[in-house]
C-alpha cells in the first residue's frame, strides 16, 4: 500500500516517466554544456533528438528527478559513442619478423614531438617492456631534430635522424631495416606538421605511410581545437586513413569536446590523453571519464549512478514512505543504514540531492555518528522488538529490555535509553527529509 501511495504521489507530478516536459531544462542545460565543451553543433543535435527519442517514456528512477535521469542517459550515450573501454596499442607478435609501426600525424604544435617521447616512454614501461626507436621525420626544422633527440634522451631512448636533406619517406624506410638489426621491436615516427592542413602536408605522409606501412596511425589533435576538430580529422583520415588518435594538453581547462568529434567523424578511438608538457604525461584514454568532463556535471552522474546502483527500487520506495509516515522501524534503520554504507557517507549522499542544502554538517556528523552506535545496539534486540519499537518505547516492559539489550551489546543502560530518543529524533528529521524529497526540492530540473 505505501509503495502504491507513493507511486501515486509521484504520478500526480507527474515525474514517474521521461516526459518532454519534465526533462525540458534538463535538455536545455545539456546542449550548453556540449556546446561550452566545442562539441560538434550537428553531433550536439542529433545527440539530443536520438537520446530523447529513446528515453522518453522511460520510468524515473526512485529517488531521482527526470532531469537527473536525462543527464545520465545522455552521459551513458556520450561514453558509448566514445568507445566503452580504453583501446591499447598496436604491438606485433614477439615471433615477427618486422617491427611494430607507429606513425604520428598532426598539424604543427599539435604535440607530435612531444607524443612520440611519451609513447617510447609509455612502451618501455608496458609488462613487457617494448624496444623502441624513435625516428625523426619532421625535415623541415633541425630544431625539430634536435627536440626529439634531447627527448629521447632523457628517456633513454634512441633516436633514428637522417638530418634535413633526407627525404622523410626514406629516413622512415630506413629507420624500420636499422631496428630489424639492431632488434628494436617498436618504431614510433614522428612526422612534420603544418599550421593549417594543405595537400603537400597530406601528400609527404602518404608516401611515408606507403614507404612504411604502419600498424598504427595515430593523430595527434590539441584538446584546445574545439570545433575545428572535426574538420581536422577528416582531412587527416581522408588521407591517410588514421587508427586512432592522441588527445593533447587535457590539463588545460579545455572540456575536451574534440574528443567526441574524432570518434564520431572518423570512427576510430582516442587511444591517449596528454595531460602535460613531461614525458610521464601521458594517460590511456578512458571514454566515461571524457563524457563526464565534456558534459561537467559530475554530481548529477554520481548522484544517479549511486542510486542506480545500490538502491533496490521497491525496497526505496517503501523506506521512504515509512520515513515520511516516521513508522520507520529498527529493520528499516538496519536496511537504511546499509544503503547509506554502501552509498558513501550520509553526508555526502545528502549534499548531491538538490532541495538538501538546508541540512547543516553538524546534523548530518551527528546523523552519522548515531547510526554506527545504534547498529551495535539493535544487534541485541529481538526481533519483535527490531519490528515494534514501541516495545522499547512505550510498553511497560521497555525498561527492563532495554537493560537486557545494553547487556548484550556491551553497552550502558543510559546509551540504549539514549539511542530510544536518538531513534524517536532520526525518525521525526528522517520524516522531514523525506517529505523534502518527495517534494522534489526546487523544480524538477536538475541544478
Ligand atoms: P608538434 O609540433 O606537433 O611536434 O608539437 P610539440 O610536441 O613540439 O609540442 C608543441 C608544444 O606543446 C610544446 O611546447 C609542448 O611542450 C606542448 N605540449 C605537448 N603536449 C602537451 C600536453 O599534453 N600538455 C601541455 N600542457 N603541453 C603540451
Ligand atoms: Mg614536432
Amino acid at each position: 500500500l505505501a509503495g502504491q501511495m507513493s507511486e501515486t504521489m509521484r504520478k500526480l507530478q507527474g515525474s514517474d516517466k521521461l516526459t518532454e516536459k519534465n526533462v525540458e531544462s534538463s535538455v536545455k542545460e545539456v546542449r550548453r554544456a556540449l556546446l561550452d565543451a566545442d562539441v560538434n553543433l550537428k553531433v550536439v543535435n542529433s545527440l539530443i533528438k536520438d537520446v530523447k527519442a529513446r528515453a522518453l517514456g522511460e520510468k524515473v528512477l526512485e529517488g531521482v528527478k527526470p532531469g537527473q535521469q536525462f543527464i545520465k542517459i545522455i552521459y551513458d550515450e556520450l561514453a558509448r559513442i566514445m568507445g566503452s573501454e580504453a583501446t591499447p596499442l598496436a604491438r606485433k607478435d614477439a615471433s615477427a619478423e618486422s617491427p611494430t609501426v607507429i606513425l604520428l600525424a598532426g598539424l604543427q604544435g599539435a604535440g607530435k614531438t612531444t607524443a612520440a617521447a611519451k609513447l617510447a616512454l609509455y612502451c618501455k614501461s608496458e609488462a613487457k617492456p617494448r624496444r623502441v626507436l624513435l625516428c625523426a621525420c619532421d625535415v623541415y626544422r633541425p630544431a625539430a631534430i634536435e627536440q626529439l633527440k634531447t627527448l629521447g634522451a632523457s628517456i633513454d631512448t634512441e633516436v633514428f635522424a637522417m638530418g634535413t636533406d633526407v627525404e622523410p619517406e626514406r629516413i622512415a624506410r630506413e629507420a624500420i631495416s636499422y631496428a630489424k638489426k639492431n632488434k628494436f621491436d617498436t618504431v614510433i615516427v614522428d612526422t612534420a606538421g603544418r599550421q593549417v592542413i594543405d595537400t603537400k602536408l597530406m601528400a609527404e605522409l602518404k608516401r611515408v605511410k606507403n614507404s612504411v606501412t604502419p600498424d598504427e596511425i595515430l593523430l595527434v589533435v590539441d584538446a584546445m581545437t574545439g570545433q575545428e576538430a572535426a574538420n581536422l580529422t577528416r582531412a587527416f583520415n581522408d588521407a591517410v586513413g588514421i587508427t586512432g588518435a592522441i588527445l593533447t594538453k587535457l590539463d588545460g581547462d579545455t572540456r575536451g569536446g574534440a574528443a567526441l568529434s574524432v570518434k564520431q567523424v572518423s570512427g576510430r578511438p582516442i587511444k591517449f590523453v596528454g595531460v602535460g608538457e613531461k614525458v610521464e604525461k601521458l594517460e590511456p584514454f578512458y571514454p566515461e571519464r571524457m563524457a563526464s568532463r565534456i558534459l561537467g556535471m559530475g554530481d548529477v552522474l554520481s548522484f544517479v549512478e549511486k542510486a542506480q546502483e545500490q538502491m533496490d527500487e521497491a525496497e526505496a520506495r517503501r523506506l521512504t514512505q515509512k520515513m515520511v509516515e516516521a513508522k520507520f522501524d529498527f529493520e528499516d534503520f538496519v536496511k537504511q543504514t546499509e544503503m547509506i554504507t554502501k552509498m558513501g557517507s550520509l553526508g555526502g549522499m545528502m549534499k548531491m540531492i538538490p532541495g538538501m542544502a538546508g541540512i547543516s554538517d553538524a546534523q548530518l556528523t551527528a546523523a552519522e555518528r548515531q547510526l554506527k552506535l545504534a547498529r551495535s545496539l539493535i544487534n541485541s534486540m529481538t526481533r519483535s522488538e527490531r519490528r515494534n519499537p514501541d516495545l522499547l518505547i512505550k510498553d511497560r516492559t521497555a525498561r527492563s529490555r532495554l537493560q537486557r539489550i545494553a547487556a548484550g551489546s556491551g553497552r550502558s543502560s543510559k546509551d540504549a535509553s539514549q539511542l530510544i530518543s536518538d531513534f524517536q529524533r532520526m525518525r521525526t528529521m528522517m520524516a522531514r527529509m523525506g517529505k523534502t524529497m518527495m517534494d522534489g526540492g526546487p523544480g524538477a530540473a536538475a541544478p
